[in-house]
């Protein structure tokens, strides 16, 4: 029987990441993915590694946001409408921690993982001779609406406070920084410590090969076929059963299939997001993401293309692909940038993990000794798994962790 001391489920940016931060410390550990490594949610986020964020997403606060998308007219949300009595728990939890003095507590309770995002990726990108897929150039949010641009003053004071670089400019200064960029909106801010990612995939590709690099193993097989044999785990791979005395589940928007069966339940859910890749027209670039606030969408330059990525759909995980809100983006991106001919003839469907706090969970699971979570990162996946793996590693092999990971613990939705 092959044994290994770590078995990592999920082969995405965060069980990657783990595997190599592991590895790093003389663990041997096997990662297991039914498809390649960063093939699932990890290949399509819009790249940025956000250490500049504060407040997490939050529910809308004002009537007419939700009535429009009650309505179905808001580019920012989109839903199945058989779908919302299975997540209406899941939206009064996430209601009730978009409170005001929730927000704070949240910003507060992430800081230490955005503080770390920039660094752990420099680090594991250094070792994994990834930095070519790294940009150093911030990011750009632009406000259409002098209302909008106000509202974020709080976040910027905040956000100065914690000496974490914003310069808000006017429209021709951020035309300075991106001149294809239309003048069609009046404010924006210029996040300029964020790192933004040119191929999200490549890069998870690049830390996978870093894990290969240090002796660990890939292997192909399916999650749902982990079980307790005797005193350890067991799962089934494409090279036979593979037992460990630790498993790390990092399946992204597929953990509760793990969980389930094992008698573990979380409030998981998932904000389905849908990107596509579009032709510039003519000599039109960008050089960073840029998020047009009130369009409710984002424009990436990635290898592929200029990514257009839209905001949350709440509907089944497995629910067939409904891309009303690229329809409804896309006049507004055309606005703002000269986007040509799309790139593929399909949209891309991905489904952010997310938590009603919007905080992880890393952390052992409760009542299962040797199993180990790291899921639920939300928007935030691909900037938090480096730190994520670290994190993870520390506390699995009895190192000082660098933050505390009370606020990351599973047992916060078990009282
Ligand atoms: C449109 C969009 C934009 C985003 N933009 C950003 C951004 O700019 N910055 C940011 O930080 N985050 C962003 N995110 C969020 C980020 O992409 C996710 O949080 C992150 O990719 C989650 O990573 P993960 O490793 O947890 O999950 P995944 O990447 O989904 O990895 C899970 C892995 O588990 C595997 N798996 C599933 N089931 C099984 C099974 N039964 N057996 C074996 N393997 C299995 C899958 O194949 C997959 O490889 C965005 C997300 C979306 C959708």
């Amino acid at each position: 029987m092959a044994h290994t001391d770590v078995v990592v489920l999920g082969a995405g940016i965060v069980g990657t990441s783990i595997a190599v931060h592991l590895a790093k410390r003389g663990v041997s550990v096997a990662l297991v993915d039914r498809r390649g490594a960063g093939e699932g949610t990890s290949y399509g986020n819009i790249g940025i590694i956000e250490g500049n964020t504060i407040f997490p997403q939050a529910f809308p606060g004002d009537w007419s946001a939700l009535l429009r998308i009650a309505l179905k007219r808001a580019p920012e949300a989109n839903y199945h409408l058989a779908f919302l009595p299975r997540i209406v728990p899941w939206l009064a939890a996430f209601r009730a921690a978009s409170q005001p003095a929730r927000l704070i507590e949240t910003a507060q309770l992430m800081r230490p993982l955005f503080a770390r995002a920039v660094a752990e990726h420099d680090a594991l990108s250094a070792e994994a001779d990834g930095e070519r897929y790294l940009r150093r150039r911030g990011w750009l949010k632009l406000y259409r609406s002098d209302r909008a641009f106000a509202a974020q003053a709080r976040e910027l004071e905040l956000a100065a406070s914690l000496g974490i670089a914003n310069v808000p400019l006017d429209r021709e200064a951020a035309r300075a920084l991106e001149p294809s960029l239309a003048p069609v909106f009046r404010h924006a801010v210029h996040w300029s410590g964020a790192v933004s990612v040119t191929n999200p995939l490549a890069l998870t590709r690049a830390y996978a090969a870093r894990f290969a690099a240090l002796g660990g193993i890939a292997l192909t097989g399916d999650a749902r076929s982990l079980h307790r044999a005797a005193t350890h785990w067991r799962v089934d791979t494409a090279a036979g059963p593979l037992d460990a005395g630790d498993v790390v589940i990092a399946l992204g928007p597929w953990t509760p299939d793990v969980l389930a069966p094992l008698g573990i339940k979380l409030p998981l859910a998932v904000k389905r997001g849908y990107h596509r890749h579009f032709r510039p027209q003519g000599n039109a670039m960008l050089s960073r993401p840029v998020l047009d606030a009130e369009g409710g969408y984002c424009l990436a330059p990635m290898e592929q293309g200029i990514r257009l990525t839209t905001g949350a759909e709440f509907a089944a995980r497995d629910a067939r692909p409904t891309p009303v809100q690229l329809a409804r983006v896309i006049p507004a991106a055309r606005e703002l940038f000269a986007l040509g001919e799309p790139v593929e003839a399909q949209p891309w469907l991905g489904a952010r993990p997310c938590f009603p706090d919007s905080r992880p969970v890393i952390a052992p699971a409760p009542r299962q000794r040797g199993l180990w979570l790291a899921c639920g990162h939300g928007h935030w996946g691909l900037t938090l798994g480096p730190g994520t793996g670290r994190l993870i590693a520390e506390l699995m092999t009895g190192a000082t962790p660098f933050c505390d990971p009370k606020p990351y613990a599973a047992e916060r939705f078990m009282q």
